[in-house]
């Protein structure tokens, strides 16, 4: 295992130090209040600042606000919407660096991925800017001569959006571009763990000329977390619920948001199968598996979680597999080289520790680490574990760490049965060379999306979303604008 060294870069390293916000943005103005939380970097362990916590009358305040700015936001053209977001992708782009070295501090990715997430960020700002164009509706065919009958999009109103962790940086555009790119305003609760890249992207959007109280930002800590969400919910000024985290939470903010039957967007994660076929290019196989297990150090809901293999080509993949996995270098993601960075905290570390022991207990085998590294830092090192059965808890349980659970099948309705033997659906991958069952598998698979051969499939142009309790709605693509859109239907009559 290669040593970790630990970057001496911090916060003073943010060339433009005025991105670093550590208040609450509400109604144009940027605010500090006297409750505070600690944001820490995964890597050292260390405290890289203290941020405000809202409380509730923060969130009522922003609510208020935002209820300002609708009525004449709702009326903007979209082409000064359009201006707003595409100012915005350029002031993101502009200071990509800058964003990358903060996503990295206070997140850990490799500073490779948090360069990459950032500029995925932009583009879903660029992407709405120019659907907020493309907002269409239509004529019907009238039941009566003297009647024309109009179909049109208008905004659902005031949203709020409760973003996670693991991507902080490209969940906040993705859900913020197509809200605006609508005509809405928006609530913004990032995760505790990461509120200073959310911070910073408001703060863009800031200069960027977004008139006062269209967004608002309102960081707090895991304490205050949900009396945020019962705020959002038991407001009838929110119209729409945007969240993407645990099902835990996603079902509790589902049940409240009913009592105002507010809309929802949900993207509750996923227990995502990688299928490899006997006639699979095996090389590359393992590349994409250990690609999409390994990323973000495992933590990405689209993840492989369920490796299915068919008996054939077991003993020829984990060769290959364990040999990618032992040219992972973890350590502090500010280091050259490091492709592998901490977990976000002490209570995902215990999490997954937690999960492999208990696998282990149910008879799966560790082939290699199962350990957390003996270092500070929440590392934990990369696993790979075999004799994984359809009762073990890695099996059904997403793993969301660098864990590696490998199963076998024999049989191609097997392997299916076994793929979508899950509550989730939200990804799910197979590897095959032969072009009929290709497209036998992708048909059979319940997962909202499906990747043939392939493992980077995210794009700000496709749906991201999930069948089965993996979640409600899509973001990205031309779906994802429409989950901001209400229908309005017109009847008029005329004098013939
Ligand atoms: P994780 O355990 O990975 O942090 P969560 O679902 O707990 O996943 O968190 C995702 C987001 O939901 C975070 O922004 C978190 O602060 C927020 N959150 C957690 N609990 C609640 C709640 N009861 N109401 C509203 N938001 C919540």
């Amino acid at each position: 295992m290669t040593k970790l060294v630990h970057s001496i870069r911090t916060l003073k390293d943010i060339v433009d130090q005025s991105l670093i916000k550590t208040g609450l943005f509400i109604g144009g103005r940027w605010s500090s209040g006297d409750e505070k939380f600690p944001v820490l970097n995964p890597a050292t362990e260390q405290i890289l600042c203290e941020v405000t916590s809202a409380n509730i009358d923060d969130a009522n305040l922003a609510i208020t606000c935002a209820q300002k700015a609708w009525p004449s936001y709702r009326q903007s053209l979209p082409d000064l919407r359009y201006l707003y977001l595409s100012k915005w992708a350029a002031l993101i782009e502009n200071n990509l660096e800058d964003l990358a070295l903060l996503l990295t501090l206070e997140q850990g990715k490799p500073l490779a991925e948090a360069l990459g997430e950032v500029a995925f960020a932009q583009r879903y700002a660029i992407w709405y800017a120019e659907q907020a164009k493309r907002i269409e509706g239509h004529t019907v065919a009238p039941h009566a001569d003297n009647l024309e009958l109009l179909v049109e999009k208008i905004p659902v109103g005031i949203g709020a959006a409760i973003t996670p962790w693991n991507f902080p940086a490209s969940m906040v555009t993705r859900k913020l571009a197509p809200a605006l790119a609508a005509g809405c305003p928006v609530v913004l609760k990032p995760s505790e763990d990461t509120p200073l890249i959310a911070a910073a992207l408001i703060e863009l959007l800031h200069r960027a000329g977004l008139p006062a109280g269209v967004v608002n930002l309102l960081p707090t800590s895991r304490e205050q977390a949900p009396a945020l969400g019962k705020v959002f919910t038991s407001s009838n000024c929110i119209k729409k619920i945007s969240f993407t985290g645990s099902a835990y939470v996603g079902k509790q903010l589902l049940r409240q948001a009913a009592g105002q039957v507010q809309r929802v967007s949900m993207e509750l994660g996923g227990n995502a199968p990688s299928i490899i076929f006997e006639d699979a290019d095996l090389q590359s196989a393992v590349d994409h598996v250990c690609a999409t297990k390994f990323r973000n150090a495992g933590q990405v809901c689209i993840a492989t979680n369920r490796i299915l293999v068919h008996r054939s080509i077991f003993p020829a993949f984990i060769q290959l597999l364990q040999a990618k996995i032992s040219m992972l270098v973890p350590g502090n993601g500010l280091t050259p080289g490091v492709t592998l960075g901490p977990v976000i905290n002490q209570r995902a570390l215990d999490r997954i520790h937690n999960l492999v022991i208990k696998a282990q207990e149910q008879g799966a085998k560790v082939l290699c680490g199962g350990v957390r590294l003996d270092q500070s830092g929440y590392f934990y090192a990369p696993t790979l574990i075999t004799d994984v059965l359809p009762e073990n808890c890695l099996f059904k349980e997403e793993i969301f760490g660098p864990v590696a659970a490998v199963s076998v099948f024999d049989t191609e309705s097997e392997a299916i049965t076994l793929a979508n033997n899950s509550q989730c659906g939200l990804a799910a991958y197979f590897y095959s060379e032969n072009a009929n069952r290709c497209r036998r598998v992708s048909q059979a698979l319940e997962a909202g999306m499906v990747g043939q051969n392939c493992s980077a499939m995210t794009n700000e142009r496709m749906p991201f979303g999930g069948l089965k309790q993996s979640g409600i709605g899509s973001e990205g693509g031309v779906e994802g604008i429409e989950e901001w859109l209400d229908t309005r239907f017109h009847c008029r009559a005329y004098a013939n």
